[in-house]
């Protein structure tokens, strides 16, 4: 008996609507970024958290009823972090018929053996991870590299490089790779993650935990999802509108001077289509009904109204 079959009709309604919203989403990331196209051989990175597992039901989904035909082949890298179960993976591959390979790397003695006690190895371990699935995947001939990231992932990117590193930027949900022979596709780019835990909570992948390397969770980036699902939480709507504000750039209204020609504007006797409304209040949509003016300073920390 699956925690599925266990649902009431009112929770298996609420199910498929959640199956229906998780599919609907990849297939129009898929759409609108033209991520997998006609004999696409793809290969899907598994690391066996709860983002992977749904992105590879997903696209085996979109693969039955696509009108395309594509490969999938997953990939899972081991890299031999202790307490690693390295059957979970094969095991569930091979029960729902899946081409897989498993690359064993032991990376985690290297990250070990050349970062220093106490400093964080995040960065060396991601870059040899990187290193490897590309390499890997020019083996396996593959054309795409699929991987599991989601919304609420890109908009933590986007205030990361804002807060830290000064940089307006997130993650792209296509990409080629540094070293320009590998395109990257993120299929679940518009896939909310509380809809990804569910889905993986009642289809009960067997789920890896990702603390093996006894890595710190990065901190910051820590602090900014807090940020956002308390945002979530007291302002519905707001991480959505926020996912939509990485569709809809106006690069002359930033400051970029290698986006925009700044230098080169120049007035003209028509009308300037995006031209500057400076001195209006910019045009915002309508208060929602649930947002309390109070509450908007009191988040500015904002006391005297006067
Ligand atoms: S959390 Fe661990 S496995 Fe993940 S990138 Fe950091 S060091 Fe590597």
């Amino acid at each position: 008996m699956t925690r599925l079959d266990e649902l009431t009709g009112k929770q298996k309604y609420g199910f498929n609507k959640l199956q229906k919203r998780l599919r609907r989403g990849v297939g129009k990331a898929i759409e609108d970024f033209k991520m997998i196209e006609e004999g696409d051989r793809i290969m899907v990175c598994l690391s066996g958290g709860k983002d992977s597992y749904t992105m590879l039901d997903i696209l085996r989904y979109l693969q039955r009823i696509a009108p395309i035909r594509f490969e999938l082949i997953a990939v899972n890298l081991d890299q031999k972090q202790p307490g690693f179960p390295a059957h979970v993976l094969p095991e569930y591959l091979q029960s729902i018929g899946v081409p897989f390979k498993i690359v064993t790397e032991d990376t985690y003695s290297i990250v070990r053996d050349k970062i220093p006690e106490g400093k964080t190895t995040c960065s060396l371990c991601s870059r040899l991870r990187r290193g490897i699935l590309y390499r890997t995947a020019t083996e396996l001939g593959a054309t795409k590299i699929a991987l599991g990231h989601h919304r609420d992932d890109m908009l933590e990117t986007l205030f990361l490089n804002m807060f830290y590193g000064g940089k307006l930027k997130s993650m792209p949900p296509k990409l080629v790779s540094d070293d320009g022979k590998q395109m990257v596709i993120r299929p679940l780019a518009y896939c909310a993650e509380k809809d990804i835990d569910r889905y993986a909570q009642l289809l009960e992948f067997p789920i890896i935990p990702c603390n093996l390397c006894g890595s710190q969770e990065n901190l910051q980036r820590k602090v900014i999802k807090q940020m956002l699902q308390g945002w979530d939480k007291q302002y519905p709507g707001r991480i959505e509108n926020m996912a939509r504000a990485l569709q809809s750039v106006t690069p002359s209204h930033l400051a970029d001077p290698n986006l925009f020609d700044f230098s080169g504007l120049k007035t003209q006797e028509t009308p300037y289509e995006g031209g500057d409304i400076g001195f209006d209040a910019p045009e915002l949509p309508a208060v929602p009904p649930s947002f309390q003016v109070e509450e908007a300073f009191a988040e500015l920390k904002i006391v005297n109204l006067d």
